[in-house]
């Protein structure tokens, strides 16, 4: 009797060593295990009030012409109470709901029973089975890419409706754009209190799940890191590309059927807005096996930060410089467009070109050429959970000699240029551009801290080699 419970003992002791290591180990790398009170502040502050943000833009577009100062003035002043705005606000529809289940079927369909055909004639194009990076437990997930064609089918449709078969209007997503809002959160809503159930009770791989104590942390910034449900169908990598990315040209393109059917033109601007957003997606949908080395995918767990965010922040804030042109159909003077256009291209060139040479330098191990030379690097090293060591390489030369994240740089310079080709009557375009300037400095800072934790004092080497993140000689 003694002796069994001597032995239960010893493998008490042995699980709770595991379990301490494993938590030392993933300590190192990945997001935090604790929560200091300032994330605890920024999760609740965003939890409460970001549906509410999203409401505001879209209501004072709909109601204060899209005015952001108006609708306060009003309720300050007395003017209007809250329950006047709400009264004037559509409801939940029916009709978007059906729109919305349909969107969401489609594409499910789309990403779950087509494989990739797009590699097969497509040069240069990486398409089909894919394998992602290795997790903190030492996993390598495999991925169906068939972003580009379920991207280019979708719009196929929409243009075949729009010029051929007439089944609804083009300007259909404008004409539900508030109830296709309860929508969408329904569905953010329903996806991340799933992530977080399955989390506790069904994961897909123990190992990878992080539990902070602290319930508001974990529902914001997720427990799984790459949850499924069966084989492939992977939430991070559907809910960003499908309700999200691809809905983002097509919501434009509804904009623009809108300024076309009240004024009789679309704009320069509205052209602009469509051409510069629909090369940042194509890119995206081009780059999906790319996407799998992103943070998104490598290093962020799947909480109501990406479930939400992917299905209610990106397709209504990323989308406001269009609605904002329904409502002005800004005409751009010559050198104006010129301007927009120059430094969209300029910052989309910066952007994929910095993405291009990492992803070169890490596909080839280094044995690549960066400006026509071999590139320079800091040999690193870092441990996964089981102990294993594992041996990487951080890039000094090309545009990551110029600054830690010149990529975000190139990104920054395309939003602007989403912003100012809706001219300066208003803020409201501009948002995209000062969330951006905060979404991308918040990552470089977040990124570091866990590359600094990952690599340690190689880490340290590297900053030395490039000390600037943004811009270089300036931060
Ligand atoms: P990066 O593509 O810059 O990836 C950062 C990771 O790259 C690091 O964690 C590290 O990972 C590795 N790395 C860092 N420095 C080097 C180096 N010198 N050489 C080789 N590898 C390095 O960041 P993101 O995933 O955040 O962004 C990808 C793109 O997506 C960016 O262009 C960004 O602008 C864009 N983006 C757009 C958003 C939007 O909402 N529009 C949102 C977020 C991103 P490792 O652990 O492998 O070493």
């Amino acid at each position: 009797m003694a002796a069994h419970q001597e032995k239960k003992l010893a493998e008490e002791r042995k699980h709770q060593n595991m379990q301490n290591d494993t938590k030392t180990s993933q300590g190192q790398w990945g997001r935090a295990w604790e929560v200091d009170w300032f994330s605890l502040a920024s999760i609740l502050f965003l939890l409460m009030f970001a549906p509410l943000i999203v409401y505001y833009f879209i209501m004072s577009c709909a109601q204060y012409q899209c005015s952001l100062t108006d609708p306060l003035l009003d309720l300050l002043k007395g003017d209007k109470h809250l329950s006047d705005i709400w009264n004037r606000t559509p409801r939940l529809t029916y009709r978007a709901a059906g729109i919305y289940s349909l969107w969401v079927t489609f594409q499910v369909v789309l990403y779950l029973s087509i494989p990739d055909f797009c590699h097969k004639f497509l040069p240069g194009y990486v398409g089909g089975v894919q394998e992602g990076a290795v997790t903190p437990a030492g996993v390598v997930n495999k991925y169906e890419i068939n972003g580009l064609q379920a991207w280019i089918i979708t719009h196929v449709l929409w243009f075949a409706n729009a010029s051929c078969f007439h089944f609804f209007s083009p300007t259909i997503i404008f004409d539900n754009w508030i109830p296709l809002l309860w929508c969408a959160n329904i569905l953010g809503y329903t996806v991340s209190t799933f992530a977080m159930i399955k989390g506790y009770f069904f994961p897909t791989n123990a190992k990878d799940c992080k539990f902070t104590g602290n319930f508001f942390y974990d529902y914001m910034m997720g427990i799984e890191f790459n949850p499924r449900i069966g084989k492939w169908f992977d939430f991070k990598l559907f809910f960003n590309g499908r309700p999200g990315i691809v809905a983002w040209t097509l919501i434009n393109l509804s904009f623009a059927a809108k300024q076309q059917e009240l004024y009789g033109e679309v704009t320069n601007s509205m052209i602009l807005v469509n051409v510069l957003q629909g090369i940042y997606v194509l890119d995206f949908f081009w780059n999906e096996a790319w996407y799998l080395k992103t943070i998104d995918i490598c290093h962020d767990h799947f909480g109501w930060y990406l479930g939400w965010g992917d299905c209610v922040w990106l397709p209504y804030l990323y989308t406001l410089q269009g609605l904002y042109l329904v409502y002005y159909p800004v005409q751009l003077g010559t050198a104006h467009a010129v301007g927009v256009l120059m430094l969209g291209l300029l910052g989309y060139y910066i952007f994929r070109m910095t993405n291009h040479q990492k992803d070169l330098f890490r596909r080839t191990n280094g044995n690549c050429r960066i400006w026509g030379k071999k590139p320079e690097y800091i040999e690193c090293s870092y441990m996964s959970v089981d102990g294993t060591k594992y041996y990487s390489k951080l890039m000094t030369s090309g545009f990551w000699g110029w600054a830690r994240h010149f990529n975000y740089t190139g990104d920054l310079m395309g939003s602007l240029a989403y912003c100012l080709a809706c001219g300066f009557e208003h803020i409201l375009p501009y948002f995209y551009i000062i969330y951006m300037t905060i979404l991308l400095t918040h990552r470089c800072i977040r990124d570091e801290h866990r590359c600094s934790s990952k690599y340690g004092k190689d880490w340290k080497h590297y900053t030395a080699a490039v000390p600037y993140r943004l811009l270089p000689g300036i931060f």
